[in-house]
């Protein structure tokens, strides 16, 4: 372990199934969720809908109560990035929502997000969704034993670069995750490859581009979390908790353990049982 390796926590086997478990709280959750987006819907409702969720499958909300956040789910809706804090607002038709969900399991962490059209979005929104999606994937793919943490960074920028004029949000990055939800390394969702500490097995990170259809910049409301674009340009993100095996990698808020897109990736699949 190198200098910049400080700080970067490295899980047991039995930790990392610990992981998968939370993972797929996670998972099962959003996938609820995303069955329950639907125009009429408060951001509130689907936030009862997830502490239900998480907890009927024996786990603990794990963002109910971080740093005094008031809900399960972080619920962002169109100009909101991240952080929205769900309430009374309703969901329209055409609107598209963002929402990130966390659970703990024996103290161990799973973090993951979906963009979920409300209804039909237009075809702008629609492909903005694609690319985010398919960005974090990239990323994904790009982790390897051996390799560094910003080569997932770079491979994200370069996929949504490839795919349009679009804001990559750098003030808010993925970020290494275990016994706390928010641990070194951050992964930055651009940057150049071979930077950071080693992917080495045992470390687990969260890979979360935050995409916009027009700038980078963003601004902090006045509630002190939801994160909107500067420019009212509407935003995509999309989360997935992954790690590297000796077989290959392992996304643990998968419910396919990220098996299938892997695959189409070329990316050798990692998980255990
Ligand atoms: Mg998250
Ligand atoms: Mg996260």
């Amino acid at each position: 372990m190198g200098l910049r390796d400080r700080g970067v926590e490295i899980k047991t086997p039995e930790q990392i199934d610990a992981m998968r478990r939370a993972g797929l709280v996670v998972g099962q959750t959003l996938e609820t969720l995303r069955a329950a987006v639907r125009p009429g819907i408060s951001t509130a409702e689907l936030d009862a809908i997830a502490e239900d969720s998480i907890r009927s499958r024996g786990a603990t909300p794990s963002f109910l109560g971080y740093q005094d956040f008031p809900a399960s789910i972080c619920a962002s809706v169109n100009d909101e990035v991240v952080h929205g804090i769900p309430g009374d607002r309703v969901l329209a038709e055409g609107d598209l929502i963002s929402i990130d969900c966390g659970a703990i399991v024996e103290g161990w962490h799973g973090d993951a997000a979906i963009s979920v059209a409300v209804g039909t979005v237009s075809p702008e929104v629609t492909r903005l969704m694609e690319v985010t999606e398919a960005a974090m994937w990239r990323g994904i793919a790009a982790a390897r034993l051996g390799g560094r943490v910003t080569d997932i960074s770079h491979a994200i920028e370069g996929y949504v670069k490839r795919n349009g004029r679009y804001g990559i949000l750098e003030d808010y990055v993925g970020h290494g995750i275990g016994s706390a939800m928010h641990q070194p390394p951050n992964v930055p969702n651009f940057g150049r490859p071979g930077k950071g500490p080693k992917i080495v097995e045992g470390l687990a990170l969260a890979i979360e581009p935050m995409i916009t259809l027009g700038t980078k910049e963003s601004i902090v409301l006045d509630d002190e979390w939801t994160v909107i674009t500067a420019d009212g340009s509407w935003a995509a993100h999309f989360e997935h908790t992954m790690t590297v095996t000796s077989t290959g990698t392992w996304v643990l808020t998968a419910l396919d353990g990220g098996e299938e897109m892997l695959g189409r990736l070329g990316v050798p699949f990692g998980g255990r049982g």
